[in-house]
Protein backbone atom coordinates (compact mmCIF):
# COMPACT_ATOMS: atom_id res chain seq x y z
CA UNK A 1 0.00 0.00 0.00
CA UNK A 2 0.97 3.37 0.17
CA UNK A 3 1.56 3.39 3.42
CA UNK A 4 4.79 4.71 3.85
CA UNK A 5 5.19 8.37 3.33
CA UNK A 6 7.74 9.23 5.19
CA UNK A 7 8.66 12.26 7.28
CA UNK A 8 10.24 14.92 5.88
CA UNK A 9 14.21 16.00 6.44
CA UNK A 10 14.30 19.64 5.94
CA UNK A 11 18.21 19.96 6.40
CA UNK A 12 18.72 20.58 2.91
CA UNK A 13 17.12 23.77 3.12
CA UNK A 14 18.42 27.40 4.14
CA UNK A 15 17.05 28.57 7.25
CA UNK A 16 15.35 31.32 5.07
CA UNK A 17 13.72 28.75 2.86
CA UNK A 18 12.38 26.66 5.55
CA UNK A 19 11.34 30.01 7.23
CA UNK A 20 9.61 31.06 4.36
CA UNK A 21 7.69 28.00 3.47
CA UNK A 22 6.68 27.52 7.31
CA UNK A 23 5.27 31.25 7.36
CA UNK A 24 3.27 30.27 4.25
CA UNK A 25 2.38 26.69 5.84
CA UNK A 26 0.41 27.91 8.53
CA UNK A 27 -1.23 30.18 6.96
CA UNK A 28 -3.05 26.95 4.83
CA UNK A 29 -7.24 26.82 5.48
CA UNK A 30 -7.35 23.42 7.66
CA UNK A 31 -4.03 23.73 9.68
CA UNK A 32 -5.34 27.11 10.56
CA UNK A 33 -9.28 25.90 10.93
CA UNK A 34 -8.35 22.95 12.97
CA UNK A 35 -5.37 24.57 14.98
CA UNK A 36 -7.97 27.61 15.61
CA UNK A 37 -11.11 25.03 16.91
CA UNK A 38 -7.65 22.71 19.25
CA UNK A 39 -10.24 23.43 22.25
CA UNK A 40 -13.57 22.08 20.91
CA UNK A 41 -11.66 19.19 19.16
CA UNK A 42 -10.16 17.90 22.84
CA UNK A 43 -13.41 18.62 24.38
CA UNK A 44 -15.46 16.10 22.24
CA UNK A 45 -12.75 13.90 22.94
CA UNK A 46 -12.18 11.91 19.56
CA UNK A 47 -8.62 12.70 19.44
CA UNK A 48 -6.61 13.34 21.91
CA UNK A 49 -4.12 15.79 22.52
CA UNK A 50 -1.13 13.67 21.61
CA UNK A 51 -3.15 12.43 18.31
CA UNK A 52 -4.04 15.88 17.67
CA UNK A 53 -0.25 17.30 17.38
CA UNK A 54 0.90 14.79 15.57
CA UNK A 55 -1.46 15.11 13.20
CA UNK A 56 -1.23 18.63 13.11
CA UNK A 57 2.34 18.29 12.79
CA UNK A 58 2.54 15.98 9.67
CA UNK A 59 -0.28 18.24 7.92
CA UNK A 60 2.78 21.61 8.37
CA UNK A 61 5.78 19.55 7.41
CA UNK A 62 3.36 18.68 4.32
CA UNK A 63 2.50 21.74 4.02
CA UNK A 64 5.84 23.34 4.36
CA UNK A 65 7.11 21.10 1.90
CA UNK A 66 4.48 22.46 -0.86
CA UNK A 67 5.02 26.06 -0.67
CA UNK A 68 9.01 25.03 -0.72
CA UNK A 69 7.99 22.95 -4.06
CA UNK A 70 5.79 25.84 -5.40
CA UNK A 71 8.94 28.40 -5.01
CA UNK A 72 11.22 26.28 -6.86
CA UNK A 73 9.40 25.42 -9.41
CA UNK A 74 7.45 28.35 -9.98
CA UNK A 75 8.55 29.93 -14.08
CA UNK A 76 10.04 26.24 -14.84
CA UNK A 77 8.64 24.89 -18.39
CA UNK A 78 6.26 21.47 -17.88
CA UNK A 79 7.66 18.14 -16.00
CA UNK A 80 6.27 15.16 -15.48
CA UNK A 81 6.14 14.08 -12.17
CA UNK A 82 9.41 11.71 -12.39
CA UNK A 83 11.20 14.93 -13.28
CA UNK A 84 9.77 16.92 -10.54
CA UNK A 85 11.24 14.33 -8.09
CA UNK A 86 13.86 14.32 -9.00
CA UNK A 87 14.40 18.22 -8.16
CA UNK A 88 13.94 17.59 -4.56
CA UNK A 89 15.37 16.10 -1.41
CA UNK A 90 11.95 14.67 -0.15
CA UNK A 91 11.42 11.47 -0.67
CA UNK A 92 9.47 10.86 -4.12
CA UNK A 93 6.10 9.62 -3.02
CA UNK A 94 5.65 12.42 -0.55
CA UNK A 95 6.58 14.94 -4.09
CA UNK A 96 4.28 12.90 -6.21
CA UNK A 97 1.26 13.32 -3.42
CA UNK A 98 1.70 17.19 -2.71
CA UNK A 99 2.00 17.91 -6.48
CA UNK A 100 -0.83 16.09 -6.72
CA UNK A 101 -2.91 17.96 -3.61
CA UNK A 102 -1.55 21.47 -5.03
CA UNK A 103 -2.94 20.52 -8.52
CA UNK A 104 -6.06 20.27 -6.38
CA UNK A 105 -5.66 23.18 -4.79
CA UNK A 106 -5.31 24.93 -7.79
CA UNK A 107 -1.68 26.25 -7.18
CA UNK A 108 -0.74 23.66 -10.24
CA UNK A 109 -1.96 23.06 -13.50
CA UNK A 110 -1.82 19.79 -15.13
CA UNK A 111 -1.48 19.18 -18.87
CA UNK A 112 -2.29 16.14 -20.87
CA UNK A 113 -0.73 15.07 -23.85
CA UNK A 114 -1.90 11.85 -25.48
CA UNK A 115 1.91 10.49 -27.33
CA UNK A 116 1.27 7.44 -29.52
CA UNK A 117 3.65 4.72 -29.29
CA UNK A 118 4.11 1.86 -31.74
CA UNK A 119 4.88 -1.79 -30.44
CA UNK A 120 4.80 -5.07 -31.93
CA UNK A 121 2.47 -7.05 -30.13
CA UNK A 122 1.81 -10.91 -31.62
CA UNK A 123 4.03 -10.26 -34.99
CA UNK A 124 1.70 -7.20 -35.35
CA UNK A 125 2.62 -3.54 -35.23
CA UNK A 126 0.31 -1.67 -33.08
CA UNK A 127 -0.41 2.05 -32.26
CA UNK A 128 -1.08 2.64 -28.36
CA UNK A 129 -2.10 5.76 -27.18
CA UNK A 130 -0.03 6.69 -24.18
CA UNK A 131 -1.34 10.12 -21.69
CA UNK A 132 2.03 11.84 -20.85
CA UNK A 133 1.04 14.18 -17.46
CA UNK A 134 2.88 17.52 -16.77
CA UNK A 135 2.69 19.93 -14.27
CA UNK A 136 3.70 23.63 -14.15
CA UNK A 137 2.79 26.31 -11.96
CA UNK A 138 -0.22 28.00 -12.00
CA UNK A 139 0.65 32.22 -12.58
CA UNK A 140 -1.13 33.38 -9.42
CA UNK A 141 -3.24 37.03 -10.73
CA UNK A 142 -4.97 38.88 -8.20
CA UNK A 143 -8.28 36.85 -9.38
CA UNK A 144 -6.33 33.88 -8.25
CA UNK A 145 -8.68 32.03 -5.54
CA UNK A 146 -7.27 28.40 -3.65
CA UNK A 147 -9.95 25.89 -4.34
CA UNK A 148 -11.30 25.74 -0.91
CA UNK A 149 -12.21 21.81 -0.17
CA UNK A 150 -15.76 21.91 1.07
CA UNK A 151 -17.78 19.34 3.49
CA UNK A 152 -18.87 16.14 2.52
CA UNK A 153 -22.22 16.94 2.34
CA UNK A 154 -21.55 18.40 -1.44
CA UNK A 155 -20.29 15.12 -2.21
CA UNK A 156 -23.71 13.45 -1.19
CA UNK A 157 -25.95 16.28 -1.96
CA UNK A 158 -24.29 15.71 -5.68
CA UNK A 159 -25.41 12.09 -5.71
CA UNK A 160 -21.51 10.86 -5.39
CA UNK A 161 -21.32 9.65 -1.85
CA UNK A 162 -20.25 5.69 -1.77
CA UNK A 163 -21.02 5.83 1.57
CA UNK A 164 -18.12 4.31 3.22
CA UNK A 165 -18.51 6.01 5.82
CA UNK A 166 -14.98 7.26 6.62
CA UNK A 167 -15.67 10.48 7.09
CA UNK A 168 -17.75 9.93 9.96
CA UNK A 169 -14.94 7.98 11.58
CA UNK A 170 -12.31 10.94 11.05
CA UNK A 171 -14.88 14.55 11.56
CA UNK A 172 -12.89 15.80 14.50
CA UNK A 173 -15.82 17.10 15.85
CA UNK A 174 -18.35 14.39 15.37
CA UNK A 175 -20.02 16.55 13.09
CA UNK A 176 -20.92 13.73 10.62
CA UNK A 177 -23.25 11.06 10.22
CA UNK A 178 -23.80 8.20 7.96
CA UNK A 179 -26.15 5.26 7.61
CA UNK A 180 -26.87 3.02 4.65
CA UNK A 181 -29.63 5.76 3.14
CA UNK A 182 -27.99 8.81 4.45
CA UNK A 183 -25.48 11.08 4.95
CA UNK A 184 -25.60 14.57 7.55
CA UNK A 185 -23.68 17.04 8.18
CA UNK A 186 -24.49 18.77 11.44
CA UNK A 187 -23.66 22.87 10.47
CA UNK A 188 -23.61 24.24 14.28
CA UNK A 189 -20.62 21.13 14.57
CA UNK A 190 -19.02 21.36 11.68
CA UNK A 191 -15.70 23.80 11.88
CA UNK A 192 -15.28 23.36 7.98
CA UNK A 193 -11.68 22.22 7.93
CA UNK A 194 -12.84 19.91 4.71
CA UNK A 195 -10.76 16.74 5.99
CA UNK A 196 -14.13 15.03 5.51
CA UNK A 197 -13.43 15.76 1.69
CA UNK A 198 -9.84 15.22 1.47
CA UNK A 199 -10.35 12.03 2.69
CA UNK A 200 -13.16 11.17 0.58
CA UNK A 201 -12.80 8.22 -1.83
CA UNK A 202 -14.90 10.47 -4.50
CA UNK A 203 -13.92 13.95 -3.93
CA UNK A 204 -10.73 14.34 -6.29
CA UNK A 205 -8.85 11.42 -8.13
CA UNK A 206 -5.53 10.09 -6.34
CA UNK A 207 -5.24 7.63 -9.01
CA UNK A 208 -1.91 9.00 -10.42
CA UNK A 209 -0.24 9.83 -7.53
CA UNK A 210 -0.88 6.27 -6.60
CA UNK A 211 0.12 4.85 -9.47
CA UNK A 212 3.02 6.78 -10.04
CA UNK A 213 4.22 6.02 -6.42
CA UNK A 214 3.53 2.32 -7.13
CA UNK A 215 5.90 2.71 -10.24
CA UNK A 216 8.73 3.51 -8.13
CA UNK A 217 8.67 -0.26 -7.23
CA UNK A 218 9.92 -1.93 -10.10
CA UNK A 219 9.08 -5.42 -8.23
CA UNK A 220 5.63 -4.90 -8.85
CA UNK A 221 3.98 -5.95 -12.61
CA UNK A 222 1.27 -3.84 -13.99
CA UNK A 223 -2.05 -4.04 -16.02
CA UNK A 224 -3.95 -1.14 -17.13
CA UNK A 225 -6.89 -3.06 -15.80
CA UNK A 226 -6.52 -4.58 -12.74
CA UNK A 227 -2.96 -2.16 -11.11
CA UNK A 228 -0.09 -3.13 -9.73
CA UNK A 229 0.14 -6.76 -8.71
CA UNK A 230 3.27 -8.91 -7.31
CA UNK A 231 1.18 -12.28 -8.19
CA UNK A 232 -2.20 -13.76 -8.87
CA UNK A 233 -3.61 -17.33 -7.22
CA UNK A 234 -6.55 -19.50 -7.35
CA UNK A 235 -6.84 -21.25 -3.32
CA UNK A 236 -9.78 -22.30 -1.48
CA UNK A 237 -9.56 -23.28 2.16
CA UNK A 238 -8.89 -26.39 3.37
CA UNK A 239 -11.52 -26.04 6.31
CA UNK A 240 -14.76 -27.78 5.51
CA UNK A 241 -17.54 -25.86 8.04
CA UNK A 242 -15.50 -22.70 6.06
CA UNK A 243 -15.93 -24.12 2.90
CA UNK A 244 -19.69 -24.24 3.46
CA UNK A 245 -20.27 -20.90 4.59
CA UNK A 246 -17.90 -19.10 2.45
CA UNK A 247 -18.70 -17.81 -0.96
CA UNK A 248 -16.41 -19.30 -3.62
CA UNK A 249 -13.38 -20.92 -2.08
CA UNK A 250 -13.40 -19.03 1.43
CA UNK A 251 -10.40 -17.36 1.08
CA UNK A 252 -10.95 -14.42 2.87
CA UNK A 253 -12.34 -15.92 5.78
CA UNK A 254 -9.07 -18.19 5.99
CA UNK A 255 -6.53 -15.52 5.37
CA UNK A 256 -8.42 -13.97 8.71
CA UNK A 257 -8.16 -16.65 10.64
CA UNK A 258 -4.21 -16.95 9.95
CA UNK A 259 -4.22 -13.48 10.90
CA UNK A 260 -5.89 -14.22 14.40
CA UNK A 261 -5.18 -17.34 15.10
CA UNK A 262 -0.96 -16.27 14.35
CA UNK A 263 -2.13 -12.91 17.00
CA UNK A 264 -0.57 -10.89 13.73
CA UNK A 265 -3.75 -8.73 14.47
CA UNK A 266 -5.86 -8.33 17.67
CA UNK A 267 -8.88 -7.87 15.77
CA UNK A 268 -10.70 -8.01 11.97
CA UNK A 269 -13.38 -5.60 11.23
CA UNK A 270 -15.57 -7.69 8.58
CA UNK A 271 -19.37 -7.68 7.56
CA UNK A 272 -22.03 -10.61 9.15
CA UNK A 273 -25.08 -11.08 8.34
CA UNK A 274 -27.52 -9.66 11.42
CA UNK A 275 -31.04 -11.86 12.71
CA UNK A 276 -32.57 -10.84 9.55
CA UNK A 277 -30.33 -12.58 7.77
CA UNK A 278 -29.59 -10.66 4.67
CA UNK A 279 -29.31 -6.63 6.98
CA UNK A 280 -25.45 -6.74 6.61
CA UNK A 281 -23.60 -5.59 9.96
CA UNK A 282 -20.39 -4.58 10.42
CA UNK A 283 -18.27 -6.29 12.94
CA UNK A 284 -15.27 -6.59 14.95
CA UNK A 285 -14.14 -10.04 15.80
CA UNK A 286 -11.88 -10.71 18.06
CA UNK A 287 -11.28 -14.94 18.22
CA UNK A 288 -11.25 -17.61 15.38
CA UNK A 289 -14.59 -18.87 15.94
CA UNK A 290 -16.78 -15.57 15.66
CA UNK A 291 -15.26 -15.66 11.78
CA UNK A 292 -17.74 -18.55 10.37
CA UNK A 293 -20.42 -15.51 10.89
CA UNK A 294 -19.08 -13.44 8.60
CA UNK A 295 -18.28 -16.09 5.92
CA UNK A 296 -20.34 -15.44 2.73
CA UNK A 297 -21.13 -12.58 0.31
CA UNK A 298 -23.88 -10.20 1.11
CA UNK A 299 -24.52 -7.89 -1.69
CA UNK A 300 -26.01 -5.22 0.20
CA UNK A 301 -24.31 -2.46 0.96
CA UNK A 302 -22.91 -1.05 4.56
CA UNK A 303 -20.75 1.90 5.57
CA UNK A 304 -18.41 -0.23 7.22
CA UNK A 305 -15.28 2.29 8.37
CA UNK A 306 -17.47 4.33 10.65
CA UNK A 307 -16.97 1.46 12.86
CA UNK A 308 -13.40 2.23 12.85
CA UNK A 309 -13.89 5.10 15.76
CA UNK A 310 -14.41 1.81 17.62
CA UNK A 311 -11.25 0.03 16.53
CA UNK A 312 -8.27 2.83 18.45
CA UNK A 313 -8.00 0.36 21.29
CA UNK A 314 -6.71 -2.86 19.49
CA UNK A 315 -2.89 -2.01 18.15
CA UNK A 316 -3.38 -4.10 14.83
CA UNK A 317 -6.66 -4.84 13.13
CA UNK A 318 -6.79 -6.39 9.75
CA UNK A 319 -9.97 -5.03 7.34
CA UNK A 320 -12.20 -7.05 4.86
CA UNK A 321 -13.75 -4.17 2.16
CA UNK A 322 -15.24 -2.96 -0.94
CA UNK A 323 -13.26 -1.31 -3.64
CA UNK A 324 -14.21 2.41 -2.55
CA UNK A 325 -13.54 1.67 1.15
CA UNK A 326 -10.42 0.42 0.49
CA UNK A 327 -9.76 3.36 -2.18
CA UNK A 328 -11.13 5.65 1.50
CA UNK A 329 -8.74 4.49 3.13
CA UNK A 330 -5.98 4.43 0.94
CA UNK A 331 -6.54 8.11 0.33
CA UNK A 332 -6.90 9.08 3.98
CA UNK A 333 -3.56 8.14 4.62
CA UNK A 334 -2.28 10.17 1.77
CA UNK A 335 -4.27 13.39 2.27
CA UNK A 336 -4.17 14.19 5.30
CA UNK A 337 -1.53 11.10 6.57
CA UNK A 338 -1.13 10.26 10.61
CA UNK A 339 -4.64 9.84 11.12
CA UNK A 340 -5.40 8.08 14.45
CA UNK A 341 -8.13 6.49 12.72
CA UNK A 342 -5.48 4.86 10.54
CA UNK A 343 -2.39 3.77 12.00
CA UNK A 344 -3.43 0.44 13.51
CA UNK A 345 -4.57 -1.03 10.17
CA UNK A 346 -2.25 -3.28 9.10
CA UNK A 347 -3.78 -5.33 6.45
CA UNK A 348 -6.48 -4.73 3.57
CA UNK A 349 -8.39 -7.10 1.74
CA UNK A 350 -10.39 -6.08 -0.67
CA UNK A 351 -12.98 -7.67 -2.74
CA UNK A 352 -14.11 -7.62 -6.13
CA UNK A 353 -17.37 -5.67 -6.88
CA UNK A 354 -18.72 -4.99 -9.67
CA UNK A 355 -21.36 -2.98 -7.59
CA UNK A 356 -23.63 -3.41 -4.64
CA UNK A 357 -27.03 -2.89 -3.71
CA UNK A 358 -29.05 -0.91 -0.71
CA UNK A 359 -30.30 -3.71 1.34
CA UNK A 360 -34.14 -2.36 0.02
CA UNK A 361 -33.22 -2.81 -3.30
CA UNK A 362 -32.13 -6.46 -3.07
CA UNK A 363 -35.59 -7.39 -1.11
CA UNK A 364 -37.57 -5.44 -4.15
CA UNK A 365 -35.26 -7.72 -6.65
CA UNK A 366 -35.98 -11.23 -4.85
CA UNK A 367 -39.92 -10.04 -4.81
CA UNK A 368 -40.44 -9.44 -8.14
CA UNK A 369 -37.79 -11.06 -10.01
CA UNK A 370 -38.56 -14.41 -8.36
CA UNK A 371 -41.35 -13.42 -6.12
CA UNK A 372 -39.82 -15.30 -2.73
CA UNK A 373 -39.78 -13.69 0.30
CA UNK A 374 -35.65 -12.92 0.69
CA UNK A 375 -35.48 -14.99 4.21
CA UNK A 376 -36.35 -18.21 2.22
CA UNK A 377 -32.79 -17.51 0.70
CA UNK A 378 -29.29 -19.55 2.02
CA UNK A 379 -27.44 -18.31 -0.25
CA UNK A 380 -26.73 -15.67 -3.16
CA UNK A 381 -24.51 -15.89 -6.44
CA UNK A 382 -22.66 -14.48 -9.71
CA UNK A 383 -21.61 -16.82 -12.14
CA UNK A 384 -21.43 -17.26 -15.98
CA UNK A 385 -23.63 -13.93 -16.27
CA UNK A 386 -26.55 -15.20 -14.22
CA UNK A 387 -27.32 -13.67 -10.77
CA UNK A 388 -28.12 -16.99 -8.46
CA UNK A 389 -30.23 -18.05 -5.47
CA UNK A 390 -30.08 -20.76 -3.51
CA UNK A 391 -33.37 -21.43 -1.48
CA UNK A 392 -33.66 -23.33 1.87
CA UNK A 393 -35.24 -25.99 0.26
CA UNK A 394 -31.77 -26.63 -2.09
CA UNK A 395 -33.63 -25.09 -4.98
CA UNK A 396 -31.59 -23.05 -7.44
CA UNK A 397 -32.92 -19.92 -9.14
CA UNK A 398 -30.95 -17.91 -11.45
CA UNK A 399 -31.40 -14.73 -13.67
CA UNK A 400 -30.05 -12.82 -16.68
CA UNK A 401 -27.18 -10.51 -15.07
CA UNK A 402 -28.18 -7.57 -16.82
CA UNK A 403 -31.44 -7.55 -15.01
CA UNK A 404 -29.80 -7.74 -12.13
CA UNK A 405 -27.86 -4.53 -12.27
CA UNK A 406 -30.80 -2.89 -13.20
CA UNK A 407 -31.10 -2.55 -9.20
CA UNK A 408 -27.28 -1.51 -8.57
CA UNK A 409 -26.76 1.82 -6.23
CA UNK A 410 -26.68 4.17 -9.15
CA UNK A 411 -23.37 5.57 -7.63
CA UNK A 412 -21.74 2.33 -8.30
CA UNK A 413 -21.35 4.00 -11.92
CA UNK A 414 -18.54 6.52 -10.50
CA UNK A 415 -16.57 3.58 -9.42
CA UNK A 416 -14.04 2.27 -12.18
CA UNK A 417 -12.04 -0.15 -9.75
CA UNK A 418 -13.62 -4.08 -10.03
CA UNK A 419 -10.73 -5.23 -8.27
CA UNK A 420 -10.06 -3.06 -5.14
CA UNK A 421 -6.68 -2.13 -6.57
CA UNK A 422 -5.58 -0.25 -3.50
CA UNK A 423 -5.59 -3.48 -1.39
CA UNK A 424 -2.91 -5.53 0.23
CA UNK A 425 -4.33 -9.05 -1.23
CA UNK A 426 -7.71 -8.63 -3.31
CA UNK A 427 -10.07 -11.86 -3.88
CA UNK A 428 -13.31 -12.31 -6.45
CA UNK A 429 -14.79 -15.25 -8.02
CA UNK A 430 -13.95 -14.26 -11.36
CA UNK A 431 -11.30 -16.38 -12.85
CA UNK A 432 -11.54 -19.28 -10.79
CA UNK A 433 -13.43 -22.59 -10.66
CA UNK A 434 -16.81 -22.91 -8.69
CA UNK A 435 -15.78 -23.37 -5.23
CA UNK A 436 -12.16 -21.34 -5.39
CA UNK A 437 -11.51 -17.63 -5.09
CA UNK A 438 -9.22 -15.60 -7.81
CA UNK A 439 -6.06 -13.65 -4.97
CA UNK A 440 -4.50 -10.53 -6.29
CA UNK A 441 -0.90 -10.23 -4.18
CA UNK A 442 -0.65 -6.52 -4.46
CA UNK A 443 1.99 -5.87 -1.82
CA UNK A 444 4.63 -7.14 0.73
CA UNK A 445 1.89 -7.71 3.45
CA UNK A 446 -0.55 -9.28 1.45
CA UNK A 447 2.01 -11.58 0.27
CA UNK A 448 2.97 -12.07 3.96
CA UNK A 449 -0.64 -12.87 4.89
CA UNK A 450 -0.78 -15.61 1.55
CA UNK A 451 2.50 -17.11 2.53
CA UNK A 452 1.18 -17.62 5.60
CA UNK A 453 -1.92 -19.32 5.22
CA UNK A 454 -0.20 -21.54 2.87
CA UNK A 455 2.27 -22.66 5.29
CA UNK A 456 0.11 -23.24 7.98
CA UNK A 457 -1.90 -25.29 5.34
CA UNK A 458 -5.31 -22.92 6.00
CA UNK A 459 -5.77 -22.87 1.95
CA UNK A 460 -4.33 -24.91 -0.69
CA UNK A 461 -3.35 -22.91 -3.92
CA UNK A 462 -2.42 -22.53 -7.84
CA UNK A 463 -0.73 -19.91 -9.75
CA UNK A 464 -3.85 -18.15 -12.01
CA UNK A 465 -1.43 -18.49 -15.16
CA UNK A 466 -1.79 -22.64 -14.92
CA UNK A 467 -5.89 -22.10 -14.97
CA UNK A 468 -7.24 -21.64 -18.59
CA UNK A 469 -8.57 -17.98 -19.22
CA UNK A 470 -7.75 -16.78 -15.10
CA UNK A 471 -6.43 -13.33 -16.13
CA UNK A 472 -8.15 -12.50 -19.13
CA UNK A 473 -11.67 -12.94 -17.83
CA UNK A 474 -10.82 -10.67 -14.89
CA UNK A 475 -9.14 -8.18 -16.88
CA UNK A 476 -12.28 -8.33 -19.65
CA UNK A 477 -14.90 -8.18 -16.69
CA UNK A 478 -12.49 -5.25 -14.88
CA UNK A 479 -12.42 -3.44 -18.36
CA UNK A 480 -15.85 -3.52 -18.98
CA UNK A 481 -16.22 -1.87 -15.38
CA UNK A 482 -13.79 0.97 -16.29
CA UNK A 483 -15.34 2.00 -19.82
CA UNK A 484 -19.07 1.96 -17.81
CA UNK A 485 -17.13 4.51 -15.40
CA UNK A 486 -18.54 8.21 -15.40
CA UNK A 487 -16.21 10.56 -14.09
CA UNK A 488 -17.17 12.56 -11.06
CA UNK A 489 -17.32 16.50 -11.75
CA UNK A 490 -18.22 18.61 -8.43
CA UNK A 491 -19.41 21.86 -8.94
CA UNK A 492 -17.26 23.70 -6.34
CA UNK A 493 -18.06 27.23 -6.07
C1 LIG B 1 -21.29 -6.24 -2.89
C2 LIG B 1 -20.34 -7.29 -3.42
C3 LIG B 1 -20.16 -7.41 -4.80
C4 LIG B 1 -19.26 -8.35 -5.31
N1 LIG B 1 -19.10 -8.45 -6.67
C5 LIG B 1 -18.23 -9.34 -7.17
C6 LIG B 1 -18.05 -9.46 -8.59
O1 LIG B 1 -18.67 -8.74 -9.37
N2 LIG B 1 -17.15 -10.38 -9.04
C7 LIG B 1 -16.44 -11.19 -8.19
O2 LIG B 1 -15.64 -12.02 -8.65
N3 LIG B 1 -16.58 -11.08 -6.85
C8 LIG B 1 -17.45 -10.19 -6.33
N4 LIG B 1 -17.60 -10.09 -4.97
C9 LIG B 1 -16.71 -10.87 -4.10
C10 LIG B 1 -17.20 -12.30 -3.90
O3 LIG B 1 -18.59 -12.32 -3.71
C11 LIG B 1 -16.52 -12.94 -2.69
O4 LIG B 1 -16.64 -12.13 -1.56
C12 LIG B 1 -15.05 -13.18 -2.94
O5 LIG B 1 -14.87 -14.00 -4.07
C13 LIG B 1 -14.39 -13.88 -1.74
O6 LIG B 1 -14.93 -15.14 -1.61
P1 LIG B 1 -14.42 -16.08 -0.45
O7 LIG B 1 -15.19 -17.36 -0.48
O8 LIG B 1 -12.93 -16.15 -0.53
O9 LIG B 1 -14.81 -15.20 0.82
P2 LIG B 1 -15.46 -15.65 2.19
O10 LIG B 1 -14.50 -16.51 2.91
O11 LIG B 1 -16.84 -16.09 1.99
O12 LIG B 1 -15.47 -14.23 2.95
C14 LIG B 1 -16.25 -13.17 2.48
C15 LIG B 1 -15.87 -11.91 3.19
O13 LIG B 1 -16.61 -10.85 2.61
C16 LIG B 1 -17.13 -10.00 3.63
N5 LIG B 1 -18.38 -9.42 3.14
C17 LIG B 1 -19.53 -10.04 2.85
N6 LIG B 1 -20.45 -9.16 2.44
C18 LIG B 1 -19.88 -7.95 2.48
C19 LIG B 1 -20.32 -6.63 2.18
N7 LIG B 1 -21.56 -6.36 1.79
N8 LIG B 1 -19.44 -5.61 2.33
C20 LIG B 1 -18.18 -5.85 2.75
N9 LIG B 1 -17.71 -7.08 3.06
C21 LIG B 1 -18.54 -8.11 2.92
C22 LIG B 1 -17.34 -10.93 4.83
O14 LIG B 1 -17.23 -10.19 6.00
C23 LIG B 1 -16.20 -11.93 4.67
O15 LIG B 1 -15.09 -11.50 5.39
C24 LIG B 1 -18.52 -9.18 -4.43
C25 LIG B 1 -18.70 -9.06 -3.05
C26 LIG B 1 -19.60 -8.12 -2.54
C27 LIG B 1 -19.77 -7.99 -1.04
Amino acid sequence: MVENIKSYDFKFLSPKNLMNATYKAVNNFQIRTIFEAKEDILNQGKYSEKELCNFLDSMIDAETARKFILEKLKGKKPSTLEEIIKNFNFPPENTIRDIIYLREQGFIEELREIKIEKQIINEELVEIKKDIYRYQVREITDHFQEHFFCSASLIYDSGFCCQCGFCQTICPLDAIKITDEFLEVDDGKCINCCLCFSVCPQSFSFEQAYNQIKKLDSSLKFSEQIGYFKDLYTAKTTNYLIHKLGQDGGAVTSLLYYLLENKLVDAVVAVSNSEDRWKPETVIVENVKDLYKTAGTNYAYVPILKILGKTKKYKNIAIVGLPCKIKALTKGNLFANKLPFYENIKYKIGLFCMESFTCDNLIKLIEEKFDKDINEIIKMNIKKSKFIITLKSGEELSMPLYDFLDYARDVCSYCEDLTAEHADISVGGIGSRAGWSSLIIRTEKGQEIFDGAINTKLIESQKLKYFKLGLYLIEKIAKIKKSKYIPIKLMIT
